[in-house]
């Protein structure tokens, strides 16, 4: 690594060093293939610019030995369902006339089915060698789903909350100062929503005014399509503009830190379950036609205390079976993927903000958020106003604006 300190006297120096123009601004730098990156892309137009500046640091990262691969798949690779292995060139591939392809591991002779057998490949056969990790020794794959995406769009037109009923009485009460802050500023014009989840879900009516309101419904289960129309048809009830919700969302947060336990001193939190898997569903299939005719989309918030532990999506904090905690890791995975998926499509960015030190199985989790513009952001502790200065930023951010990155102090 080459770091100069010294500021630069003209632009063609840097040109001259890479053997390239004069950079004004590079746009669509790959920083994986490049030997050579800037610490800035941004360069002085002028000389005097450049004097001006000279004491803003410039590095250059230099990768001497670096191999230069071809371009990335954009796809997840292919796995074996026995041994994880990766479908590679030793791999035989029986290719079916409907697209759909299987392929025997190579380690442990499992045939698994070909999920990407049908990509880019709708006109004639697919063929081996339209496959370039079935070609190559060496290949690079790009999963989309795991590329963090910025959204560029306008303010979303709805905020769903999905909140967690196993946070305590004192944390509750913490969460309901941080939400009132939060709900001051969200955009004129918007709506809101909020779901409670435990083993059951709680879908609360935002529009009522003088009292505490909610369907209730199993969490064990993502909900029946026939349910799912039931709600949307009257979602203005779950789902009201902020100059409502804003008073009735503090209210049912106050109302659940009444109803809420009070920790004891030492108590672990291992009989809480959360069935946050069908929440973010219901979240997802209520926000996905609150506008059809603008995709602006919306911003799901969601504040966890603990690892998703109960119906879809739900792994367990620890196990005793190690093959049953590596099914539910697997299944979950594929869950979050799916509703990450239906996310993108509607423009729907979700947060999620898990709070406390025990173990989120982030790996699982960003599987929901990475492809939709959202994050997993860990916070120590509900009083911490961490908390609250992230919420903030994470909602600027999906308005598209990108003048904030997420403050983590270790
Ligand atoms: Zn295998």
């Amino acid at each position: 690594v080459l770091m100069s300190n010294a500021g630069f006297s003209s632009s063609s120096y840097v040109g001259d060093l890479l053997q390239a123009q004069p950079i004004k601004e590079q746009s669509n730098v790959d920083m994986e293939t490049q030997s050579c990156s800037f610490s800035s892309q941004l360069v002085p137009e002028s000389k005097g610019l450049s004097k001006q500046i000279a004491s803003v640091p410039f590095g250059l990262l230099f990768t001497p030995f670096q191999v230069q691969c071809g371009e990335a798949l954009r796809k997840p690779p292919s796995q074996c369902s026995q041994c994880s292995a990766y479908v590679n060139c030793f791999s035989s591939v029986v290719f079916n006339r409907d697209h759909s392809a299987s392929w025997t591991c190579s380690f442990c002779g499992t045939v698994n089915t070909y999920l990407q057998a049908s990509e880019g490949l709708q006109i004639g056969e697919p063929q081996r060698e339209h496959f370039m990790e079935l070609m190559q020794s060496e290949v690079d794959f790009i999963d989309p789903l795991q590329q963090p995406f910025v959204s560029r769009g306008s303010s979303p037109p709805f905020y769903m909350f999905l909140v967690d009923g196993n946070i305590t009485k004192a944390d509750m009460q913490d969460l309901a100062r941080t939400l009132t802050h939060i709900l001051k500023e969200l955009p004129e014009g918007c709506h809101v929503g909020f779901i409670s989840f435990t083993t059951i879900l709680s879908l609360y009516e935002t529009t009522c005014g003088d009292h505490v309101s909610c369907e209730v419904y199993s969490g064990l289960n993502i909900l029946e399509e026939d349910e799912i129309e039931v709600l949307r048809s009257q979602r203005q009830k779950f789902i009201a503009p902020i100059e409502v919700a804003r008073k009735n969302v503090i209210s049912i947060v106050h109302y659940i830190a009444h109803a809420a336990e009070e920790k004891l001193p030492g108590q672990k939190n291992s009989n809480q379950q959360r069935a946050f898997g069908s929440a973010i569903h219901l979240a997802l299939q209520l926000g996905k036609t609150l506008d059809s005719e603008h995709s602006h989309g919306g911003h799901i918030i969601s504040i966890l205390n603990g690892c998703p532990n109960y119906g879809l999506g739900g792994v367990l904090e620890s196990f005793s079976q190690e093959q049953e905690i590596d099914y539910r890791v697997d299944e979950a995975t594929k869950f979050y993927r799916n509703q990450a998926q239906l996310a993108r499509r509607n423009n729907i960015t979700v947060d999620l903000y898990c709070v406390g030190l025990q173990s989120f199985r982030v790996r699982v989790l960003q599987n929901l958020v990475l492809s939709n513009g959202g994050s997993v952001l860990l916070v120590k502790e509900f009083a911490d106003s961490q908390l609250l200065e992230n919420m903030q930023l994470g909602i600027r951010r999906s308005g598209g604006r990108r003048n904030g990155s997420f403050d983590i102090r270790m």
